[in-house]
């Protein structure tokens, strides 16, 4: 294992003692990956240690396979919640750990497994102690990568079956050394939407192409066309990613096809670049379309709104992340990160913060986040659930 990293807590001892067993948990879950709402292994290690570590109520089966646990203070007081998501990735694990994925097509590429593992670690130590007032509540969430699973949650009650005053997330971020922290303020994790558009035209043999209407050339011209919106179209001022990254004509190289299918994603952080965007967009569709004969049928699907951390929040999670690593290993200026996040959907429900926590360090070689070769770095568990513990110390102080 690797040397644990300075962590300044009050509960040092307890988080060391308990990170080689964080990390057998957190390299089962690496061994076992579950894709959106589909976590039923995943949610039930979950539920289970909830109940065995006596943690006062265990909800499950919000969003399908989302788990929640409220343990109480010795005295009373408000609600806070912290999240982890659970979901993998649907994709191939080509790194080559002891314990890499089981299940063909399938990897935690994101850290999820690690953001579980810590979560509950930190379950168990809360449960143990209750040396806090109020009540914590453990979101253990499905289905963040693309299926929205934060968003679901919300719409099932999640804040009406616990009623968090506020909320914060996590995530490891292989980007920045371990060791640090950095909870922006502001914009930190893109919108996002996803589009699809049909171009419709007319069918023919590649060798006659006159005969036809060319669905392929016209979605090709469309998928050049799209490039203006962000180069012509956005402020330069603001900030927008738009790109095609499916293209789906005939299967044969002698058929020209009735219908080319082009889809892809907008990103941005400012809800009046999003509809600018989805208006380009459905305008050169269409206009295109008519030009060369076809007709567009455009699906434009919104998806998640940007993390937005708010400003007095943010001040809070760096004073705590400072008070583990200290101030000088707390990131505040950084760019935001045009991937999207569903722990939006929390926040935009209650106050909180989405914070990035270190995990690159020289002997580990994690990879980037989505890579095939991930892997979640285990040295940075005792400063997730330092993080942890110490903003439950810092929001629930007890007398
Ligand atoms: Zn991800
Ligand atoms: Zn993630």
């Amino acid at each position: 294992m690797t040397d644990l990293p300075a962590i300044s807590s009050r509960h040092h001892n307890r988080i060391s003692a308990l990170h080689e067993e964080v990390t057998a948990w957190r390299r089962d879950l690496h061994a076992h990956p579950e894709t959106g709402f589909e976590e039923v292994r995943t949610a039930g290690i979950v539920a289970g240690k909830l109940k065995e570590f006596g943690v006062d109520e265990v909800l499950t089966g919000i969003a399908t396979t989302g788990v929640v646990g409220i343990v109480r203070g010795r005295e009373p007081g408000p609600t806070i919640g912290l999240r982890a998501d659970m979901d993998a990735l649907p994709m191939q694990e080509t790194g080559d750990v002891s314990y890499k994925s089981t299940v063909p097509g399938k990897m935690h590429a994101c850290g999820h497994d690690g953001h579980t593992a810590m979560l509950l670690g930190t379950a168990k130590l809360l449960a143990e102690s209750r040396d806090f007032a109020g009540s914590v509540a453990l979101i253990f969430q499905p289905a963040e990568e693309g299926g929205g699973g934060g968003r679901v949650m919300v719409e099932e009650g999640l804040f009406e079956k616990a009623d968090c005053k506020s909320v914060w997330g996590l995530h490891n971020w292989p980007d920045l050394p371990l060791g640090t922290f950095c909870p922006l303020a502001g914009p930190a994790m893109a919108g996002i939407d996803y589009f699809d558009i049909a171009v419709r035209g007319q069918g023919t043999h590649a060798g006659m192409p006159h005969d036809g209407v060319d669905t392929v050339l016209a979605a090709a011209h469309l998928v050049t066309a799209i490039q203006s919106v962000p180069g012509r179209n956005v402020s330069p001022h603001e900030t927008a990613t738009i790109g095609v990254s499916m293209f789906k004509g005939s299967d044969a190289y002698v058929v020209m096809p009735d219908e080319a299918v082009i889809g892809g994603s907008v990103r941005y952080f400012n809800p009046a670049v999003r509809d600018l965007a989805e208006a380009r967009i459905r305008s050169l569709a269409e206009g295109i379309a008519k030009g060369f004969g076809c007709e567009a049928v455009i699906d434009y699907r919104k998806n998640y709104p940007p993390a937005i951390n708010p400003p007095a929040e943010a001040d809070v999670a760096a004073g705590i992340a400072g008070s583990v690593v200290g101030t000088a290993n707390v990131i505040r200026e950084h760019e935001p990160c045009m991937a999207g996040e569903d722990f939006s959907f929390m926040l935009n429900e209650r106050p909180g913060n989405y914070i990035w926590m270190g995990t690159a360090a020289p002997d580990h070689r994690s990879g980037k986040l989505h890579y095939p070769d991930y892997n979640f770095n285990d040295a940075s568990i005792p400063l997730g659930i330092g993080y942890w513990m110490a903003l439950v110390d810092e929001l629930l102080p007890a007398a």
